[in-house]
C-alpha cells in the first residue's frame, strides 16, 4: 500500500502532482533545490485540457482568479498585420503569469499540509528502494518517487538513460510590456500570433498588473551561451527581426529587459520509470513551446498519475499504465509542436501563402484535436480493463 511519496522539483509538474496527491491522503514531501518557489516572470497559456482537469481538482479558481480569459485568437502577418485567421476561445482557455500559477498550487498544497522541503537538492536517487539522497549526505526512504526536476534532470541521466537536451535551432526572446504599448488595432490585447519569414511572435495579457506577456522566436543555429536563459541586448534583437512590423517592434523595445532563450528539446526515453522512480513533466518529455504544451502536460501527467494510485493497488501496475498512457500522448504531442515549428517558420516566399492558406483553413482543427484531449475517458477504458 503506498504511503509516503518523495517529489523532486517544485515546479508545475511537482507541485501538482503533490496537490493532487495529498489531497488523497498520502504523506507527501516535495523537495526544492532553490530557497524559494523559483519561477520567473512570464506568461503561460493553459488549454482546456489541462484547465478541465484543474478544475476537477479543485484548483482552477484560485489560478483563474490571476489570470485573463483572452476569449479570442488571431493569426496575424508580420508585416501589415492583417488578419489570417481568428477562433473564439471559451473559458477553457487561460493566460496567466507563470509566477502566479504556481504560487496558487504550492499555497494549496501546504493548505492540506502538504510539505515543502526548500533548499534541499537531490544528489541522487536508488529507484529500487525508493530512498532519496541529499547534498548534506541525509537520505529518506519512499515508497514513490516523482522525479520532477525539469528538462535538464540530472536524475534522469542517471536512471533513464543518458540522451542529453538538445538545442533546436530555436531562440525565444521574452519580455513583458504595458498593455499602452500594444500595436493600435482592435482585440490586440487578445491572443495574437504573427508569422514572419523564418520567425513567430506571441502576444498575450496574463492579468498581473495588467501586463503582456511576448516572445519572439527566431530560427538561429548560433547558440553559445551555458545558460539557456540570459537577458539579450535590445540591438541584436532588432537586427533579427528586421522589417517586421514597426508598432510590433517598438512594443519589444518598450519590455524593460528582453530575455533569450535557447529552446532545447529531449527525447522521451524508453520507459517513464524504473522501479519506484517515475519521471513526469520536463524531465520526462520537454518539448519546442509552439503548441504551448509542455505545462499542460506536466498538469495531464499529475492528475494521470493520482488518477491510478487513487484506482489500482498494485504500484507496478500504476506505473505500467501511467507508462503507456503518457510515453503516446507526450510523444505525439512532442511531435506535433516540432511540426508546428517548422510550419511557424517557413521563410520561402512561394511557400508562406501555402502555409498561410493551411492556418487559414485548419486551425481550429488541428487546435481543437490538442486541446479536446480526455484523459479522464481514457483513463476509465485503461482501469476498467486492469480491474
Ligand atoms: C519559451 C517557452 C514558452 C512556454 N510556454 C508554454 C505555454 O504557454 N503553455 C504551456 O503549457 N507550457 C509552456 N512552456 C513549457 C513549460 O514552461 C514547461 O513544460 C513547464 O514549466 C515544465 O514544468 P516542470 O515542473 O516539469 O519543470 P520545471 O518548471 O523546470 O521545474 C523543475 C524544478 O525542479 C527543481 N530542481 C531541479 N533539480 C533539482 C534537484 N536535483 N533537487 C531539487 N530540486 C531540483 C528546479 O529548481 C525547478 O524548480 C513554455 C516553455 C518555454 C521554454
Amino acid at each position: 500500500m503506498l504511503k509516503r511519496v518523495g517529489i523532486i522539483g517544485a515546479g508545475i509538474s511537482g507541485l501538482t502532482s503533490g496537490y493532487a496527491l495529498r489531497e488523497q491522503g498520502l504523506e507527501v514531501d516535495l523537495y526544492e533545490r532553490s530557497g524559494s518557489i523559483n519561477e520567473f516572470g512570464a506568461g503561460i497559456t493553459l488549454s482546456k485540457n489541462a484547465t478541465s482537469l484543474l478544475r476537477d481538482l479543485g484548483l482552477f479558481d484560485s489560478i483563474a482568479a490571476n489570470g485573463v480569459f483572452p476569449g479570442k485568437s488571431y493569426i496575424r502577418d508580420y508585416k501589415n498585420c492583417d488578419v489570417i485567421n481568428s477562433m473564439e476561445l471559451d473559458d477553457n482557455f487561460l493566460t496567466v503569469d507563470r509566477r502566479d500559477l504556481v504560487d496558487q498550487i504550492a499555497i494549496r498544497f501546504q493548505g492540506i499540509k502538504g510539505n515543502i522541503h526548500f533548499n534541499k537538492e537531490v544528489t541522487s536517487i536508488c529507484p529500487s528502494t525508493g530512498s532519496i539522497s541529499f547534498s548534506n549526505h541525509h537520505d529518506e526512504s519512499y515508497d514513490l518517487i516523482l522525479v520532477c526536476d525539469g528538462i535538464r534532470s540530472s536524475l534522469r541521466d542517471s536512471h533513464f538513460g543518458a540522451q542529453k537536451p538538445k538545442f533546436t535551432n530555436y531562440i525565444a526572446w521574452r519580455g513583458m510590456t504595458e498593455k499602452e504599448n500594444l500595436p493600435q488595432f482592435d482585440d490586440s490585447e487578445k491572443v495574437n500570433v504573427y508569422y514572419g519569414p523564418g520567425s513567430h511572435w506571441v502576444h498575450y495579457p496574463i492579468g498581473r498588473d495588467g501586463m503582456i506577456n511576448f516572445v519572439a522566436i527566431e530560427r538561429n543555429p548560433n547558440w553559445s551561451e551555458e545558460s539557456w536563459k540570459v537577458e539579450g541586448d535590445k540591438l541584436s534583437f532588432l537586427k533579427s527581426f528586421k522589417g517586421w512590423n514597426e508598432d510590433l517592434i517598438s512594443m519589444a523595445n518598450s519590455s524593460e529587459k528582453l530575455y533569450r532563450w535557447g529552446v532545447f528539446e529531449r527525447p522521451l526515453p524508453k520507459s517513464l520509470f524504473n522501479g519506484k522512480a517515475v519521471l513526469m513533466g520536463d524531465a520526462a518529455h520537454p518539448m519546442v513551446p509552439f503548441l504551448g504544451q509542455g505545462g499542460c502536460l506536466a498538469i495531464e501527467d499529475a492528475y494521470c498519475l493520482s488518477s491510478l494510485i487513487r484506482k489500482i493497488k498494485d504500484l507496478n501496475q500504476i506505473l505500467g499504465v501511467f507508462d503507456q498512457m503518457r510515453n503516446k500522448r507526450s510523444r505525439w504531442i512532442q511531435k506535433r509542436s516540432r511540426l508546428q515549428g517548422i510550419f511557424n517558420h517557413i521563410s520561402n516566399p512561394i511557400l508562406t501563402p501555402m502555409r498561410n492558406f493551411i492556418a487559414k483553413v485548419s486551425m481550429r482543427s488541428s487546435v481543437t484535436k490538442i486541446h479536446s484531449y480526455n484523459l479522464n475517458e481514457e483513463l476509465s477504458l485503461k482501469i476498467n480493463s486492469k480491474l
